[in-house]
C-alpha cells in the first residue's frame, strides 16, 4: 500500500522530527564514508525549504556500555551535514533533557538540530533497541510530525522509528524510504517481465526466505556463489572441498523440485586448492574434483546467465557470484555486472550489502537502476516480509 511522504503534509512552522540513517563508518573521529549522510539530504533539504524545523535523530554503531559511547557520537555527522548543506547545524550532545528541549524551543523555521546517537539510550536498559514505549513517547513529544527516512533500520522495531510512530503522531516517509520501497517493492511485487533473480553469496541459510519468495515471483532464478554447492550436493554431484551446508541439502532438493526449470545452476566453476588468491586456479565443468573448492562461477556459466539476462525487463540481484574480494574469483561477478550493464530499459536492482559493495568496488554502481542502501532491510523486503518501520508509516 502506498505510504504518505513528506510531500503529503504541511511542514511550514512545524517541528519535524526526522529519523535518518546516519550509521556511517567513523574512525578516530573522522567519517570515512559519508554516502548515508548524502542519501538523507533530499529529505532534509525539502523539510527546511518548506519552512519546517528539522530535528534529526539517528543511531550510530552499537552502544552497550558507557565506554562504547566514546567514538560513537553523532557530533562529526552533524558537522559533516553542515558542510554538505553549507549552513548552520546545531548539535545537541544529549538524547533527552533540558538542553535538547531548549534548543528545540529556540528553533526558527528552516533551522536544523541534530540529537546525540539514539543508541546512547541503550546503555540504560536498551531503551532504544527494545523499543521502550516511554522513550518513543518522549521523542514524539518534541515534534508535530514524524518523518521516517531510515530505510536501513526499517526491519527493526526500535523506539526511534516504530516507537515514535506508534504514539499516533502523523508519520510519513522521507524520499530515501520512498525510493527504496518503490524500487524494491515494484521489482518484487509488480515486475516488468521477464523478471530474473540472481542469487549468490555465501550461504543458502542466509537466503532461504529470499529464494522461497522469489521462486514464486521470478521467471528465472540464477544461482551462483557459495550456495551453488549445496544445490550440487542435493543433485548428487561431487563438490570437492567447496563450501556446503549439509543441513540444507534436503531443503535445496525441495527447492529444485519446486522451482523446476526456473532454477538455473552454474554449469562450470573456477576452483582452487585453498581459499586464497595466491594459488593456481582451475576451471571445471559440472562436479568439483577432490581437493578443489569452487570459488566463482566459470566462463560458460557467465555466458549462459548473460544469455538469459539479455531479455530481462527486471533484474533483482542479491549475493555475489564468487569470492569477488579476490581478483582470481571476481570474474563471474564482473561478467554478470557487464550483462546487466548492457540491458536497455530494464529495472535493475541490487539488494544486499556485499552485492552493493561488489558493484561499487568493481566499478558498476552507476549501471544499476537502484542499489539499496539497506542490507538487512532490503533482504527482508526481498523475502516478502512486512518491515515494522515501514508498516508504522501512515497510508495514503
Ligand atoms: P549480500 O551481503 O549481498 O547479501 P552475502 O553476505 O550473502 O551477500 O555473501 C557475500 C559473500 O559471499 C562474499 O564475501 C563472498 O566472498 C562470498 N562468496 C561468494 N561466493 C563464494 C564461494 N563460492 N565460496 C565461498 N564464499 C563465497
Ligand atoms: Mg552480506
Amino acid at each position: 500500500m502506498a505510504k504518505k511522504t513528506v510531500e503529503d503534509i504541511d511542514l511550514k512552522g512545524k517541528k519535524v522530527l526526522v529519523r535518518a540513517d546516519f550509521n556511517v563508518p567513523v574512525s578516530d573521529g573522522a567519517i570515512t564514508d559519508d554516502t548515508r549522510i548524502k542519501a538523507a539530504l533530499p529529505t532534509i533539504k525539502y523539510v527546511t525549504q518548506h519552512g519546517g524545523k528539522t530535528i534529526l535523530l539517528s543511531h550510530l554503531g552499537r552502544v552497550k556500555t558507557e565506554e562504547d559511547k566514546e567514538g560513537q557520537s553523532l557530533a562529526p555527522v552533524a558537522k559533516r551535514l553542515g558542510e554538505l548543506l553549507d549552513r548552520d547545524v546545531t548539535f545537541v550532545s544529549e538524547t533527552h533533557g533540558e538542553d535538547l528541549e531548549k534548543a528545540i524551543a529556540d528553533m526558527q523555521d528552516g533551522e536544523i538540530v541534530v540529537l546525540e546517537n539514539t543508541r546512547f539510550e541503550d546503555v540504560d536498559g536498551k531503551k532504544e533497541s527494545k523499543n521502550d514505549p516511554e522513550l518513543g513517547k518522549y521523542w514524539a513529544s518534541l515534534a508535530d510530525v514524524f518523518v521516517n527516512d531510515a530505510f536501513g533500520t526499517a526491519h527493526r522495531s526500535h523506539a526511534s522509528n516504530v516507537g515514535i510512530a506508534s504514539t499516533g503522531i502523523p508519520t510519513v516517509a522521507g524520499f530515501l524510504m520512498e525510493k527504496e520501497i518503490k524500487f524494491i517493492g515494484e521489482a518484487v511485487d509488480d515486475p516488468k517481465r521477464p523478471m530474473i533473480a540472481i542469487l549468490g553469496g555465501a550461504k543458502v541459510s542466509d537466503k532461504i526466505g529470499v529464494i522461497e519468495n522469489l521462486i514464486e515471483k521470478a521467471d528465472k532464478i540464477l544461482i551462483g556463489g557459495g550456495m551453488t554447492y549445496t544445490f550440487y550436493k542435493a543433485k548428487g554431484e561431487d563438490i570437492g572441498n567447496s563450501m556446503v551446508e549439509e543441513d540444507k541439502v534436503e531443503l535445496a532438493k525441495s527447492l529444485i523440485e519446486k522451482a523446476g526449470d526456473k532454477l538455473v545452476l552454474p554449469v562450470d566453476s573456477v576452483t582452487a586448492k585453498e581459499f586464497s588468491n595466491d594459488v593456481a586456479t582451475e576451471t571445471h565443468e559440472g562436479p568439483i574434483p577432490e581437493g578443489q573448492m569452487g570459488l566463482d562461477i566459470g566462463p560458460k556459466t557467465v555466458e549462459a546467465f548473460s544469455d538469459i539476462l539479455k531479455d530481462a525487463k527486471t533484474v533483482v540481484w542479491n549475493g555475489p557470484m564468487g569470492v569477488f574480494e579476490m581478483s582470481n574469483f571476481a570474474k563471474g561477478t564482473i561478467g554478470i555486472c557487464e550483462a546487466i550493464a548492457n540491458l536497455q530499459g530494464a529495472n535493475t536492482i541490487i539488494g544486499g550489502g556485499d552485492s552493493a559493495a561488489a558493484a561499487e568496488s568493481l566499478g558498476f554502481a552507476d549501471k544499476f537502476t537502484h542499489i539499496s542502501t539497506g542490507g538487512g532491510a532490503s533482504l527482508e523486503l526481498l523475502e516478502g516480509k512486512t518491515l515494522p518501520g515501514l508498516a508504522a508509516i501512515n497510508d495514503k
